[in-house]
């Protein structure tokens, strides 16, 4: 790890000084702002940063206004769904944060054998879900990287009746252009990494010892990751250790330099809150907690300063928290989640995860309750099973057409959910959020809805186009 590049796109004076001059909020600038933002091309970093600083109740409603707009003019009323997979909790990192931390002794420590993870892999299959996150700890195995390629294969080859894994997601510690080669050979969706934070000072303060402690290493991963050919990559700072303004531009900032590099910025942008871990007092009191309210703040101003990059909302949250989110601007969540390695197929030794989880519910509640919102569940994998990935994707996504396109596709494998897993309070609640989307649908969208529903209910699977 020597050699390591800096990441000199980020300047912090920029943003310490961005932030000193938005001291008081101008309505006028901010009613600006939100009109530009409707136009869906975007927001700079000096408007985000102007967005920060509101806190009049009147325009923070007008914000999230524009943030419904925005949400349901590009997505619609999809949220796709996913589940995380931990393969283990053993990491030589000092994180403060974390449980997994290798100093932490009071967590029992395990790494799946690649026969565990097809357990695994199972149990989230025979729950109805299609796509996976992988992630873990800094340590892998006996057989090191090729562990995780190894893990990634044995996960697609497991087929339980009609149901699959249909996207591979990671989420693991930094690797070398070469590792990031062979990821993106072994077909990954998604390359996630988080920074935790782009405060250096707070960086150094919260991750003590380990390969984790190279600030730049980390935040020059996604450019190794985009050079070895992943062009699906997402962010996300771990809000609660640096000032969340200051997050904000920072990663504003890390998407600007992706975007003037790489042509295409990231695919998805995580928000990740602190909640509490076994064993680390910062996961309690953590630095710069976010309250719900700038919680909500963030979700809004990232989707009208990035309206077609994707949010993830994992259940750290509680159920009312992601909720009140989606219509902000959230587009994607995990349900029935388990973060101990093991979890799916030994529910019991919850001891083991990583952090406290804020919802509990099993996949079946979740997907309910998201469509007696009036929200579609997506299980939809075909982007990426169709090559559109880094700019094709964001091509799409740019002018709306993702509603053209993955409307339907929502539809369709939301109805093979539905046959395959749900429950009859689910159907009966997703037969009504499908008949009020289909309804909603000009008529093109709507024709192909309803062929592909048809094609699923007459026995077809993984319908797509
Ligand atoms: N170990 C790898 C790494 O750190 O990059 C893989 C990801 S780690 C298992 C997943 C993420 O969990 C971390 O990036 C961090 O943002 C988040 N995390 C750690 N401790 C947390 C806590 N107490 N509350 C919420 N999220 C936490
Ligand atoms: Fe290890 Fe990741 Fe937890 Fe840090 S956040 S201790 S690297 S698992």
């Amino acid at each position: 790890m020597t050699n390591t590049q800096r990441a000199d796109w980020l300047d912090e004076a920029r943003i310490t000084s961005a932030l000193a001059m938005t001291g008081d909020t101008d309505a006028a600038k901010v009613r600006e702002i939100l009109a530009k933002a409707r136009e869906l091309k975007g927001l700079s970093e000096r408007d985000v940063a102007t967005l920060c600083t509101v806190r009049d109740p009147d325009l923070v409603a007008e914000m999230f206004d524009a943030a419904r707009y925005a949400k349901n003019e590009i997505y619609g009323p999809r949220i796709v769904m996913f589940a995380p997979l931990y393969f283990s909790n053993i990491c030589t990192n000092e994180c403060v944060y974390c449980a997994f931390r290798r100093s932490n002794k009071e967590l029992d420590r395990k790494a799946l054998s690649l026969d565990e993870i097809e357990s695994e892999t199972a149990a989230l299959i025979d729950q109805g879900h299609k796509r996976m996150l992988l992630i873990g700890g800094e340590a892998f195995p006996k057989s090191g990287f090729q562990y995780l390629l190894d893990a990634i294969e044995r996960i697609y080859s497991v087929k339980r009746g009609r149901g699959e894994i249909r996207r591979v997601n990671v989420n693991v510690a930094p690797l070398s252009t070469d590792q990031f080669r062979d990821l993106k050979a072994a077909q990954i969706g998604t390359y996630q990494l988080f920074q935790e934070t782009y405060h250096r000072k707070t960086y150094a303060e919260m991750h003590l010892d380990g390969p984790k402690a190279d600030f730049d290493w980390r935040a020059t991963a996604i450019d190794r990751a985009m050079e070895a050919g992943i062009d699906d990559v997402g962010l996300g700072p771990l809000f609660g250790l640096a000032d969340w303004r200051f997050e904000m531009l920072a990663l504003m900032q890390h998407i600007g330099h992706l975007e003037d590099k790489f042509g295409v910025g990231c695919h998805t942008i995580s928000v990740p809150r602190m909640e509490p871990a076994v064993g680390s007092d910062v996961s309690i009191n953590p630095p710069h907690m976010v309250s719900d309210d700038d919680f909500k703040k963030i979700v809004a101003i990232l989707r009208l300063a990035v309206p077609y990059t994707g949010i993830i909302m994992s259940t750290r949250e509680t159920a009312e928290m992601r909720r009140a989110t989606f219509e902000l601007g959230v587009s994607q969540i995990s349900g029935g989640s388990r973060t101990n390695p093991g979890g799916y197929a030994t529910p019991a030794e919850e001891q083991a995860a990583q952090f406290t989880r804020g919802d509990h519910r099993s996949l079946d509640e979740v997907v309910r309750d998201v469509a007696e919102c009036g929200h579609v569940p997506s299980f939809c994998t075909a982007c990426y099973r169709m090559g559109r990935t880094g700019a094709d994707f964001m091509d799409l996504a740019k002018p709306g057409l993702i509603r053209e396109m993955c409307g339907p596709n929502a539809l369709s494998s939301f109805m093979e959910y539905m046959m395959d897993y749900g429950s009859d309070d689910t159907i009966s609640a997703g037969e009504k959020a499908i008949t009020a989307e289909i309804a909603a649908m000009e008529a093109k969208p709507r024709r192909w809805s309803e062929t592909m529903m048809r094609k699923v209910r007459e026995g077809k699977r993984d319908v797509f186009r």
